[in-house]
């Protein structure tokens, strides 16, 4: 089994916490797709024929694009690549581009499933932000979405936003918890130094939330999501029963996939392959049929350290004994790290499963990095 992600490397404009890789000239939509096009006839060897169980469109952001152009790529994907029954079909949608037009076209090319851009629900925290859409689009969005018949939503939303204090968070969840998506994915705000805000910080225009800030509007995200049926099944990720995103999960178990788009990356047991992050370079090379890609050969230490970092950060957490077995990878010289875990309740052991609490997902990488060889 394997998932294909596509990134769409457009936005209307860029949020000042941004740092995924996007462009706000979206001259090039055209080409770009026919290069991404390119790049899935060149690529689609490199998960060896696996069945794909799920496709994601991730940017960026793929609801700008044309409906019809979306539609030539799944087509050309069913083309190529031999589908699952149970396919999963991502779109990630900024709540200003949601349309009962478009909704019907997604639809009605297969997506089955909405991921939605909505963050904040107050005006002046989005506008902070600098995000396109107000308070009132993003709940005008998922009831569009249910109207046109989507039951498979999914909406972000971010905490430890500088300007939103735990009242505000408290309201943006209770709103969140009246729409009833099937998914929650609720980011903390982490600020990166290439991005306006990570440029505020060190010139002091803005000052970032504090830790403990931070830590209690998590505590309450945990707290309220799982008191209304949702599991938190990763750091960041909430679902209802039978709605986790298929998508993320093949991720973080480890599962192949092939990343088609500039910026976008690959994986299929052996190796990583990561696509140039810049729209220029990746049209001229495929115009070439060349595709402009890094590849990296996995060590066993990457795969124990992968596996230790993405593990970590999910409910399932990770097989020790099947680390041990598989790698040789043992805990022994890490004397009481474990045990300490568990005795401060960030971690429990189930059989040989190491599995974080919601305190210690908070630490997540932390802790993974603690384990990781060195
Ligand atoms: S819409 Fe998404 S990808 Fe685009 S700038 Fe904002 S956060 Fe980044």
């Amino acid at each position: 089994m394997a998932g294909i992600y596509i990134h769409i490397p457009f936005c209307k404009q860029a949020c000042h916490y941004c740092d995924f890789h996007f462009s706000t000239n979206t001259r090039t939509k055209v080409p770009m797709l026919q290069a991404i096009a390119e790049e899935l006839r060149l690529q689609k060897q490199y998960t060896g024929g696996a069945q794909v169980q799920s496709i994601y469109f991730g940017g960026g952001t793929p609801s700008l694009i044309e409906t019809t152009a979306l539609k030539t790529l799944l087509l050309l994907i069913a083309q190529h690549f031999s589908l699952g029954k149970d396919l999963e079909i991502t779109l990630e949608a900024n709540p200003d581009d949601v349309t009962l037009a478009k909704l019907a076209a997604w639809r009605e090319m297969g997506i089955n499933r909405l991921s939605i851009g909505v963050q904040a629900f107050q005006d002046s925290v989005l506008k902070d932000i600098n995000r396109v859409h107000n308070g009132q689009n993003g709940v005008a969005s998922v009831a569009l979405a249910r109207q046109a018949g989507f039951d498979n939503l999914s909406i972000d939303l971010m905490y430890a936003l500088p300007g939103m204090n735990q009242a505000m968070w408290e309201e943006n969840l209770a709103t969140a918890m009246q729409l009833q998506p099937e998914h929650i994915a609720a980011y903390c705000l982490t600020i990166e130094k290439r991005t306006v805000f990570g440029h505020w910080l060190a010139q002091g225009k803005l000052k970032a939330v504090d830790e403990e800030t931070a830590a209690k509007q998590y505590e309450t995200l945990v707290e309220v999501l799982t008191a209304h049926g949702y599991a938190h099944y990763e750091v960041s990720n909430f679902g209802k029963p039978g709605h986790f995103s298929q998508h993320n999960m093949n991720y973080w178990k480890r599962g192949h996939y092939l990343g088609l788009g500039p910026g976008a990356h690959s994986y299929n047991g052996a190796t990583r392959q990561h696509n140039v992050a810049n729209n220029q370079r990746y049209m001229d090379s495929l115009q070439r049929g060349v595709v402009p890609c890094t590849v990296e050969v996995l060590t066993t230490k990457d795969h124990i350290n992968e596996y230790l970092m993405t593990g970590l950060r999910t409910q399932w957490g990770c097989d020790m004994a099947w680390l041990k077995a598989q790698y040789g990878y043992t805990l022994a010289e890490e004397g009481n790290y474990l045990p300490q875990l568990v005795e401060r309740k960030l971690a429990l052991f189930n059989h040989h499963q190491l599995i974080l609490t919601s305190q210690g997902k908070l630490l997540a990488d932390q802790i993974a990095a603690d384990l990781f060889v060195a």
